[in-house]
């Protein structure tokens, strides 16, 4: 199982992936993660990518190349992987393509833009477990914690009402070509499937459709 999920910022893809990865047993890759722990390290990528995440930008295509290739060797990846916010550009996928990393599935969640501002607007995360929250619409137990391991939640500092329009914007220029792409790419690959889902529906009965399809 390889799969990419595809969708705006705020569509689910982190928190249908990590329902997804749990099911499969396979991890869940997300590259905005990898770059949020560099930016909290303060090793030398993280200083490079800190000022464009916080505007909301995308990290130019050789360095997320170069972080994929890394992170796809690991041992882990071996019986699949679930990429979430990569490829965010053609030239991203390309270069799976060129590296023949055999896609299995394309699952591309929909919503549109004032579902995304609401959303992200009261996001919360765990940053340990990638569990995502939402204030009213999916709140954890206690205010501010994580139902599982009870650490403080964290909001991150690109879900701005600002900076969550940039990075629609940014969305539908840079990455939103990738749909059209994939759609091509699994019409000419039989191999590959392509899985699109409403968004607007609850966790449980998105979960519920991306899990029979990929069963
Ligand atoms: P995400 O957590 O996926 O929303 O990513 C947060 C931020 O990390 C994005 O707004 C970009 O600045 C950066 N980022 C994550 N993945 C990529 C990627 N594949 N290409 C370029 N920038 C990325």
């Amino acid at each position: 199982m390889r799969i990419i999920l595809l969708g705006a910022p705020g569509a689910g893809k982190g928190t249908q992936g990590k329902l997804l990865a749990d099911h499969l047993h396979v991890p869940k890759i997300s590259t905005g993660d990898i770059l949020r722990a560099a930016v909290h390290t303060g090793n030398e990528l993280g200083q490079q990518v800190k000022a464009i995440m916080e505007r909301g930008g995308l990290v130019p295509d050789p360095l997320m190349i170069q972080i994929i290739k890394e992170r796809l060797q690991k041992e882990d990846c071996r019986h699949g992987f679930i990429l979430d916010g990569f490829p965010r550009t053609v030239a991203q996928a390309e270069v799976l393509r060129q590296e023949d990393v055999a896609i299995t599935h394309v699952i591309e969640i929909v919503v549109d833009d004032a579902e995304v501002l609401k959303r992200l607007s009261g996001r919360w995360t765990h940053p340990g477990s990638g569990r995502v929250y939402h204030q009213l619409y999916n709140p954890p137990r206690v205010a501010g914690l994580d139902d599982v391991t009870g650490e403080p939640l964290v909001q991150r500092p690109d879900d701005q009402e600002e900076t969550i329009r940039k990075r629609l914007q940014v969305y539908r220029q840079q990455t939103e070509p990738l749909v059209a792409y994939y759609k091509k790419f699994t019409q000419e690959n039989s191999a590959v499937h392509y899985v699109s889902v409403d968004g607007c529906q609850s966790i449980e009965s998105i979960q519920q459709k991306i899990v029979a399809k990929v069963d």
